[in-house]
């Protein structure tokens, strides 16, 4: 018994080193080890055996089996380790070859533009408030002091969702709602989008960005806004700026005015960018009306205040010298990237 589990254990060696790949392994491990292997088959003429015998035979059978087992395993890990090395030879990265370029996006020149304005404004202590772009007909209009019947209200084309119920026309709406809250003094920016039924055109889009503009507090006057603006326009346009302010009527500041500044790109003298009047005109401004301080909780004897709204494309388009507003929507990367 002793020699058959020798000479099967040599024959099980010679056939593991003989073995060249992992598939011959496995069948030396199946023609020994396995259920109807030889050593297995050893195993079943134990029966003829003596009984005394047999302890000491099993434990033979045992050490073979332990020691081809362990052979196999260790045929395996070289093997294994070769076809690894032979892999990594083959798959070599070349570290120098060029690699892809990320392209990193960046911001659109509206939120250039309204990223510089807000800087302006919260560096003057202003707060930033957004509100819903669709509106009631109430805040939009009634609450701005301009009533149903309000020519105004004309001027404006604006989208219905239903008859109380509008995308709004203007950012001026958050003012109401910011009054309402009732915490004064009131200093603040409403940046956001608004939509009038107009046709696309180089200075018209159905949607487009305003940023509205309203300080509240007791002793405010006209010389604070005409200050505040001055300051606002310098600081976007360059120090040498100069404002110029031309009566005009709207309905929720009364005394209303229009904003021009001296064209920067002449610096006054007059070009083919300001259509050689030498100014440019940037926004629409006033004293809030008494009547919308009203309507809007605030004691109009005790308060007052003054209200600016300019347009953020307006601003894009002036700041980076964009003569079609059609360019800023259309999102052609050849633009964009320029900025
Ligand atoms: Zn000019």
């Amino acid at each position: 018994m002793k020699e058959k589990l020798q000479t099967l254990k040599g024959e099980a060696v010679k056939q593991i080193q003989e073995a060249d790949i992992p598939e011959k392994l496995n069948d030396v491990r199946i023609r020994f080890l396995g259920k109807k292997g030889e050593l297995t088959a050893v195993l079943k003429g134990m029966k003829d055996v003596a009984a005394e015998e047999r302890p000491k035979v099993g434990q033979m059978v045992n050490e073979t089996r332990e020691a081809i087992e362990a052979l196999l395993d260790e045929a395996k890990k070289k093997m294994d380790a070769v076809i690894r090395a032979e892999k990594l030879k083959t798959e070599v990265i070349d570290v120098t070859l060029p690699a892809d370029r990320n392209s990193i996006g960046h911001r659109h020149p509206n939120t250039i533009a309204l990223e510089e304005v807000e800087r302006i404004f919260i560096g003057m202590g202003y707060e930033v408030v957004e509100g819903p772009d669709v509106e009631y007909d109430l805040y939009n209009f009634e609450k701005l002091n301009i009533p149903a019947d309000h020519p105004a209200k004309d001027e404006q084309d604006t989208f219905y969702i239903n008859k109380d119920i509008v995308l709004r026309t203007q950012t001026s709406p958050v003012q109401a709602r910011v009054m309402e809250q009732g915490k004064l003094p009131i200093r603040m920016i409403a940046p956001g989008r608004v939509f009038r039924s107009d046709e696309v055109d180089a200075t018209h889009s159905p949607s487009f960005h305003q940023i509205e503009g309203m300080v509240i507090d007791k002793n405010i006057s006209f010389a604070d806004l005409k200050g505040t603006l001055e300051i606002f326009a310098k600081e976007l346009f360059g120090e040498d700026t100069k404002t110029k302010f031309r009566p005009h009527h709207f309905p929720f500041t009364e005394p209303s005015a229009e904003v021009d500044v001296t064209c920067f790109k002449c610096g006054g003298s007059g070009c083919r960018f300001c259509k050689g009047t030498g100014w440019i005109e940037i926004l629409g401004c006033g004293m809030v009306h008494p009547h919308v301080l009203e309507m809007c909780g605030v004691d109009p004897e005790e308060y007052s205040g003054f209200a600016f709204g300019v347009g953020l494309e307006r601003i894009a388009l002036l700041k980076y010298e964009i003569d079609d507003m059609r360019l800023l929507f259309e999102n052609d990367i050849r633009f964009l990237k320029q900025f």
